[in-house]
């Protein structure tokens, strides 16, 4: 039963998504702080600036011309000031509207009663209340009063009151929530329009490398990705046309592998064949020579058998380090050793003092014998084989140089790939598997060793492999 699911959002629906929730956001803040906060934000305001005008006036009280001064302030901020002493008795005062007030119909002793009531509270009150006249529209004021008792420096006392009116804010508040709604529509709008363009611009260079993506995956390696667009997009285009290159190389790589192996494993099988029908049908051909030949080709195959399963146990994994300090110098000399009967080979190994290794010893020689076998398979007419070790540091930096053909500087990096060869044509007496530098590649890297190659068309090539040197330890 095939189970449902839902369609995962669009890059479209996810823009349009984020700038819902962006817009309905920005929409609440607007309607808290414009309509919510702005009675209480207008209050706080109105408030200090009753305070603050109250210090002014407080300032000018020795001053001679306290009384412009008060005029000023009261018509600049239009609130209503009064300056009275201890009785009640008024030194200035100053209204901004000729509207009725509480401070205007306040009587001497009510003044000299508030006075002391101040005073007796602390010198300060901040009321706030509903002024008893109604205005000519019905409506009733909202006003604060402030009172401040307060000496001067002659040293009179002096009671400075200030009463300023409260604007109702219902009538900006309702103009506020129609500007609010209009300008959320219009943002959600303007939302709409930018989220279809902006998904319209990321989605299509998208789309397109979707579509390339499925010829690819069709094993159509030559296509390319149209690298446009956003820079993520871009960056996937150009890892997917690094990818699609890589996989044709691999499949370059696996038709040679094909055209070789087959190749490789035919031509002796042809060979032992067709000998061993030869010595069984005609009996004066049952020579040890051609016995030599069976031999040969059998050992061939061998090599190239064990060789592709080496690798493929390698590169699996299967085949763990198994490290012990052994003398490298030592080995190196052993395996040289071996070629002695190679009698036309010059072979020569430049070593300072001895050195030791901890690494897996079986497999370093397999290295060595690679490296060797390569500078035999490969090398010129003079068939001189040079190796060297040098130490420097804590590191052994074991070479070995042939005379040979050398490797055109552009094939050096692929030399280490499987199943390649520079010369495809190959002359069957340099046949290999193409697989020797690659087993040389994974046994280095499982030790962490670096290793190299320089050559220079014509004269020769030099191999080198570097392991950390251990301590001496005599062997076991
Ligand atoms: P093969 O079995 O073909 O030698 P390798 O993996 O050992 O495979 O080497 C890969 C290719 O690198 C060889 O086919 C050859 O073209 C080139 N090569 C390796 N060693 C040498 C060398 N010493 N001189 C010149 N070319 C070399």
């Amino acid at each position: 039963m095939k189970r449902l699911k839902t369609r995962p959002l669009g890059i479209g629906g996810q823009i349009l998504l984020g700038f819902g929730v962006f817009i309905l956001v920005v929409g609440a803040l607007l309607w808290l702080f414009q309509i919510v906060l702005l009675d209480p934000f207008y209050r706080a305001v109105k408030t200090a600036q009753v305070k603050a005008t109250s210090e002014m006036v407080q300032r000018y009280l020795d001053d001679q011309d306290l009384d412009d001064q008060v005029k000023e302030l009261c018509l600049n901020t239009g609130i209503n000031i009064m300056v009275t002493d201890e009785f009640g008795q008024i030194d200035c005062g100053w209204r901004s509207s000729q509207k009725e007030s509480f401070l205007n119909n306040m009587t001497r002793a009510g003044r000299a009663e508030l006075f002391d009531n101040v005073n007796f509270q602390g010198g300060t009150w901040l009321t706030s209340y509903h002024s008893p006249f109604v205005n000519r529209d019905g409506t009733q004021d909202e006003v604060i009063l402030y009172v401040t008792i307060t000496r001067t420096a002659a040293g009179l006392n002096r009671m400075v009151l200030l009463e300023s009116e409260i604007t109702p804010v219902d009538s900006i508040q309702e103009t506020l929530l129609v500007q609010v709604t209009a300008l959320t529509v219009v943002m959600a709008l303007l939302g709409v329009v930018l989220a279809l363009l902006i998904a319209r611009k990321i989605s299509r260079p998208l789309s397109a490398i979707n579509e390339s993506a499925k010829v690819l995956a069709t094993g159509d390696y030559a296509i390319r990705f149209r690298e446009g667009g956003a820079r993520e997009v871009r960056e996937l285009a150009s890892t997917l046309n690094y990818a699609a290159g890589e996989l044709s190389k691999v499949e370059g790589l696996r038709r040679d592998l094909l055209a070789n192996v087959s190749h490789d494993l035919r031509t002796p099988l042809t060979m032992i064949k067709g000998y061993g029908e030869v010595m069984r049908d005609l009996p004066g051909e049952n020579t040890p020579e051609n016995v030599q030949i069976i031999i040969d080709e059998a050992e061939r195959l061998t090599n190239l058998v064990n060789d592709l399963l080496d690798l493929s146990k390698l590169e699996a994994g299967v085949l763990p380090l198994e490290k012990t300090r052994f003398n490298l110098t030592e080995s190196i000399r052993a395996i040289l050793h071996r070629y002695d009967k190679l009698a036309d080979y010059r072979f020569s190994f430049h070593c300072g003092e001895e050195v030791w290794v901890d690494a897996d010893e079986l497999k370093i020689s397999q290295v060595v014998y690679n490296l060797v076998n390569n500078a035999i398979t490969y090398s010129g007419e003079d068939k001189t084989i040079t190796l060297s070790q040098t130490v420097e540091g804590d590191k052994v930096r074991i070479s070995v140089t042939d005379t040979g053909e050398g490797i055109p500087q552009e094939k050096l990096k692929d030399i280490w790939e499987r199943y390649y060869k520079v010369d495809k044509e190959h002359k069957r007496a340099q046949m290999g598997s193409g697989l020797g530098l690659s087993i040389v590649k994974n046994i280095l890297d499982m030790h962490g060793g670096q290793y190299g190659v320089e050559s220079m068309l014509g004269r020769g090539s030099t191999f080198w492999f570097e392991l950390p040197v251990s301590g001496e330890e005599s062997e076991t």
